[in-house]
């Protein structure tokens, strides 16, 4: 059972059970909750364990900074990480999502509830995308370098564009080879 309780003229706007807050240390990524958006205020169950409500945090939306006649309200669709950040007068609170569209859809909601107005949630954000396309580069290089420091040779062919001079270049993973036009040396 949810420990709050609505006022007579509040209602749910929306809700999210799998939130994380406070601060990650090295034992552990910050505390499981639920996160409620009313048309009042944000409630943060703060679970315990076997998802008992142990605590019931809230956070008026009127305390929540107004600049430039917009709600300070970031949703930060980083892959790994994404959150939504909301600077209230008394400082601020970062509510960890698992997906960058949940936080993006609920920073949306929150601030549509204050301002009364639509927000648009962009479905394709580019820089989402990008990110996620460098992370994934980035997994692959270490895969590789893995991959070479315990001397696993891939056998699945690989190509490139050579660094030096843009020819087509073919080789395994963690081989190193020679461009034959320019001579530039090239890993994969
Ligand atoms: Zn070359």
């Amino acid at each position: 059972m949810d420990d709050f309780t609505l006022l007579p003229d509040e209602s749910v706007v929306t809700r999210n059970d799998d939130v994380t807050y406070g601060n990650r240390s090295m034992f552990g990524n910050g505390s499981k909750g639920a996160l409620i958006l009313t048309s009042r205020r944000l409630v943060l169950l703060k679970k315990g364990m076997f998802g008992k409500v142990k605590d019931v945090s809230s956070f008026a939306l009127s305390d929540i900074i107004i600049s430039n006649g917009q709600p300070q309200v970031q949703a930060r669709k980083r892959p790994f990480n994404p959150s939504m950040d909301v600077y209230f007068t008394g400082g601020e609170e970062s509510f960890r999502f698992t997906w960058p569209e949940e936080a993006a859809e609920f920073a949306a909601a929150v601030i549509s509830t204050i301002t009364g107005q639509e927000v648009e949630v962009a479905s394709g954000d580019d820089k989402f995308i990008e990110n996620a396309a460098a992370a994934m580069e980035k997994i692959n290089h270490i895969a590789n370098k893995l991959r070479r420091t315990f001397g696993l040779q891939s056998t699945e062919t690989m190509s490139a564009d050579c660094p030096g001079c843009g020819a087509s270049l073919t080789g395994t993973a963690g081989e190193t080879v020679k461009c034959p036009y320019c001579g530039t040396y090239h890993t994969f």
